[in-house]
């Protein structure tokens, strides 16, 4: 069924009687050409192994309910504020994916280009960004450098003066922005059901089949599901499930926490990001400044965070925004984010033939979720990886060629 805005005006005059399931609800067959494993970056997968590389015979396979991982509890930024040439054209790469994903898909993932600033509050990190936005330009993103007045004139409530953390200036983005996080999810699973690939939810994988160095398959709490080649996206239990296929890996998971206030009268004109701290914040069309900061301190495999992180995070808003202290905080969840030893993500093959790795997304894999989902699919169907992911490899620590974007060394919670 076609979206438009005669769709709308049709089914509002004769009852809305007429539209149709989003997706099927299929039971899983014993046999695909191609099973992914995880419906965030795995969907995308899905719809782009059947769009772009022709693969009839797909399925996805979901633990719980489409969205219930961190596709639908991230904070919605996306950006391409990336230095490295080996993160910098994939994340232009998604943005510009970002940018016609609504009319590719026909579905309102309200796709917003409000604007990125990345705050800084000192000289040298001023030099920093200046650094970073020249690499930016020569890749082909935006990237404009502002003085405090800039930023003064963009975001008049910040607190510029502050003793410890006077703002100087800030790296401005203009592309960047935010996207509905779950309606990505749903815009995805929508277009690939109509491309014939099955979305399987409450399906989780338990075990590989794995003979002679080959993987043939999952085990699935619904059955065996044999495969020609299985991907695997599952973000904070990559570490769990690829263990199951004998591998230990270069990740830790931990949780990360959302946190939306009530609403407010629009006031931010886009994404702030506080440089001396983790904290970031954006504004929600229906009023909500949605912020987050730091992970969890500690490793954990559950979906649930704690207090004094809360604390830590409101003190980085504080800092930054003191007209935040009177707002009300309306909700906070948390996400299983897979944090990597360099803060890069990982999309390759693994040492089992037929079976590939999508993973290590750390804090900022949904603005990935596109150009995610192309690259694990070229990989997959092609056994070659996409020219803008080939640095994303299993074994760059041992090959000495770690993409280590902020320099901060193997510590998770400073990437
Ligand atoms: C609070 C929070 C805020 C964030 N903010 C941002 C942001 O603003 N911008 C940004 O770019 N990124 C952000 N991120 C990071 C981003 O959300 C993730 O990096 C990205 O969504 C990861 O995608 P994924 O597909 O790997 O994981 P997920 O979307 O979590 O998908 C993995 C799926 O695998 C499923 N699964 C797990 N085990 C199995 C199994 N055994 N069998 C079958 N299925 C299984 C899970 O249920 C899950 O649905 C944030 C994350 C969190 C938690």
């Amino acid at each position: 069924m076609r979206y438009s805005a005669w769709t709308i005006f049709k089914e509002g005059i004769s009852g809305n009687g007429g539209w149709k399931p989003m997706w099927r609800e299929p039971e899983p067959k014993g046999e695909y050409d191609i099973v992914v494993v995880g419906a965030g970056h795995g969907m995308a997968t899905g719809y782009y192994l059947a769009k772009e590389f022709g693969c009839r015979s797909v399925a996805v396979l979901e633990k719980g309910w489409l969205g219930s991982g961190n596709i639908g509890r991230n904070t919605t930024i996306v950006r391409s504020n990336y230095m490295l040439p080996e993160n910098q054209p994939f994340y232009e790469l998604s943005l510009k994916l970002w940018e016609g994903l609504e009319q590719e898909l026909n579905f309102n993932v309200m796709v917003s280009q409000r604007g990125i600033i990345n705050l800084c509050h000192s000289d040298a990190q001023r030099d920093a960004f200046a650094r970073r936005g020249n690499a930016m330009r020569l890749s082909g993103a935006d990237a404009e450098l502002l003085d405090r007045d800039g930023v003064r004139r963009l975001c008049p409530f910040l607190n510029f003066d502050n003793a410890r953390f006077p703002i100087t200036g800030g790296l401005w983005q203009k592309r960047g922005g935010t996207v509905r996080h779950d309606a990505v999810a749903w815009g995805y699973a929508r277009a690939a059901d109509g491309l014939g690939v099955d979305l399987v939810q409450n399906c989780e994988v338990t075990g590989f089949l794995i003979s002679n160095g080959t993987c043939a398959g999952v085990e699935t709490t619904r059955g065996l599901i044999k495969a020609k080649k299985v991907g695997v996206a599952v973000a904070g239990s990559s570490g769990r499930v690829m263990s199951l296929a004998g591998m230990r890996l270069p990740i830790e998971s931990h949780v990360l926490q959302a946190f939306v206030s009530e609403g407010l009268k629009p006031a931010l004109p886009g994404v702030l990001t506080f440089g001396a701290g983790h904290f970031y914040v954006s504004q929600s069309d229906k009023g909500g400044l949605v912020f987050g900061g730091d992970i969890d301190g500690y490793n954990s495999y559950a979906q649930r965070g704690n207090l004094p992180t809360l604390e830590d995070v409101c003190e980085g808003g504080m800092a930054l925004m003191p007209m935040i202290g009177r707002t009300r905080l309306l909700r906070m969840w948390g996400g299983l984010v897979d944090m990597s030893m360099d803060g890069s993500p990982f999309i390759d093959r693994t040492h089992v033939e037929g079976l590939y790795f999508n993973g290590g997304w750390n804090y900022g894999g949904f603005k990935a979720t596109p150009a995610s989902g192309y690259c694990f699919a070229h990989l997959i169907a092609r056994d070659s990886p996409h020219p803008v992911a080939a640095g994303m490899r299993l074994d760059r620590f041992r090959q000495g060629a770690a993409i280590d974007e902020k320099g901060a060394g193997a510590q998770p919670n400073l990437h």
